[in-house]
């Protein structure tokens, strides 16, 4: 049985109260790890450890803090084929997927960070030769990441980095259900040679290890993804602290298709983004609006394709649906699915579970499904499932899709298809989100604001968003 370890003060520790949980394998419901069921022990310990050496850390010149950074992403280059594996097999997804995303993203995020802050410069206003206003940024001192389970690596390494970079402490906390790869980054820093303190990885639960990163007065800044309702706590306890947030929340995201739009790319590319990583990925277009003229060929089509998915294990290179990552949120994802029959839907492929070959017949595995004939404003068209399941509802004119998108509490990423630019210009422009892509989906610039509006999240990641964010700025006035 592995065992996973907390990294903190540079060292693998077993959690203070001794206490494990275990982790699940997705493919197969087995146990297979133990994971530091982590409590407020822990996270003042960290505290104490990441506090001793904060303002080493902040002082270290940028160039090697950079160098240290790179090191890094250069080790977990090298560790590419090790990292994949553990992260298919933690979470369930398909390794090829790991391989191709997952580990080269997380690689990335390394790597952009660590030289953009070679790059940046500092605001300075004159003041009609009276005067010269300094814009100064310091980082905070230590900060707090916790992570969800659908990208793991690569969701955590997008937290961590920024904040390192700018010069703080971190007190991180993967997601209870996906903690391998973040364990194997903390073997990569120590060998790296990130000094001790710098970043500590603290396991365990949201409620426990997750709650108490947040309360700790030391920690002046969350950045937090995950649930709408998840985040809703985080407020509610560190807004009273006045704790800068950056919280990264769910969507219920539109995926609008005109008769104008290139067909085959968008079909193409609507597979991918309703079931990309079984659905699970907080920019997949859950909701599918199909024009009139070609809603029925678009359907058929899409259906034919749904159905030709290989749902199975993971490790599979054939595999394109691995298994949800637990026995509880396949449940949830069951449970929308009668939820979407009570509510009157059509359902045109899929709709059930899957069940393999031993030894993966206890794995957590849904058929990709596909409803028509529901409302807009029913629960399966307003809640976000996080599964493989989507939804198709025809339209006629932009005002009314418009409506129908923007209907939500949401308000993270959308997709439009059309070849008509003015379209693409005046409907880009009128959906209330914070992300929209033209004719793609998930393409991404590592510089570009990331983020939601409404209950999809508070504040903007990437570029120097997050270094913004991770920094605090002070304005110094000189007199002349
Ligand atoms: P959760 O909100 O359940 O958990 C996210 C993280 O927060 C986990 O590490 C969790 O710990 C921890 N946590 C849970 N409760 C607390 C608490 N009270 N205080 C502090 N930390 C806590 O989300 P999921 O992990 O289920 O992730 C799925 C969600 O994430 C979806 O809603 C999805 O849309 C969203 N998401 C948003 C993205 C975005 O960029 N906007 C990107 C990816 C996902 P534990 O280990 O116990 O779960």
């Amino acid at each position: 049985m592995k065992k996973i370890l907390n990294y903190i003060g540079g060292e693998l520790l077993e959690p203070v109260s001794g206490a494990y949980l275990d982790n699940y394998e997705p493919a197969t419901g087995n146990v297979y790890a133990q994971i530091p069921n982590s409590d407020s022990g822990d996270i003042a310990l960290a505290v104490e450890r990441a506090e001793k050496v904060q303002l080493d850390w902040a002082n270290t010149p940028r160039q090697k803090r950079s160098d240290i950074l790179l090191k890094i992403a250069q080790l977990i280059d090298e560790n590419h084929e090790q990292l994949a594996e553990a992260e298919s097999r933690d979470n369930g997804k398909p390794i090829k997927l790991a391989i191709r995303v997952d580990i080269p993203r997380a690689s990335a995020n390394f790597r952009f960070f660590a030289t953009a802050i070679l790059h940046e410069s500092s605001d300075l206003h004159e003041s009609d030769q009276e005067a010269i206003n300094l814009t100064l940024r310091t980082p905070i001192g230590i900060v707090g990441c916790i992570s969800p389970w659908n990208l793991p690596l690569y969701l955590f390494t997008w937290k961590i980095v920024p904040a390192l970079a700018a010069g703080n402490c971190v007190i991180a906390k993967p997601s209870e259900m996906t903690p391998m790869t973040a364990f194997l980054l903390s073997k990569l820093c120590i060998e790296a040679g990130l000094p001790a303190g710098v970043l500590n990885i603290v396991h365990g639960t949201g409620a426990k290890a997750g709650h108490a990163i947040v309360e700790r007065p030391e920690i002046g800044a969350i950045s937090f993804t995950g649930g709408t309702e998840t985040g809703k706590k985080i407020i509610k306890l560190a807004g009273p602290m006045f704790k800068k947030l950056s919280l990264e929340l769910g969507g219920k995201n539109p995926n609008i298709i005109f008769d104008d739009c290139d067909f085959e790319q968008a079909l193409n590319t609507s597979i991918h983004s309703s079931f990309a990583n079984q659905g699970q990925i907080c920019l997949c277009g859950s909701r599918i609006f199909v024009q009139k003229g070609i809603y029925d060929r678009f359907k058929a089509a899409f259906v034919e394709k749904t159905k030709s998915l290989s749902v199975g294990p993971p490790h599979l290179p054939e595999t394109k649906v691995g298994a949800l990552v637990s026995k509880p949120h396949m449940e949830k994802v069951l449970g929308y699915i009668d939820l979407a029959k009570e509510e009157g839907g059509q359902l045109l492929a899929g709709g059930k579970q899957v069940v393999p070959d031993a030894p993966y017949d206890k794995g957590y595995y849904v058929a990709p499904t596909i409803f028509e004939g529901l409302t807009p404003d029913c629960r399966t068209n307003q809640e976000e499932i996080f599964g493989p399941v989507v939804t198709l509802t025809p339209f006629e004119t932009e005002e009314e899709v418009l409506n129908m998108a923007n209907g939500t509490d949401y308000g993270l990423s959308a997709t439009v298809w059309t070849t008509n630019l003015d379209r693409a210009t005046r409907v880009s422009k009128s959906l209330n989100s914070g992300i929209v892509w033209v004719n793609t989906w998930l393409f991404r610039d590592l510089r570009t604001a990331f983020g939601g509006v409404k209950q999809s999240g508070l504040g903007r990641e990437g570029g120097w968003h997050a270094l913004d964010f991770f920094t605090e700025k002070k304005n110094v006035c000189i007199k002349l």
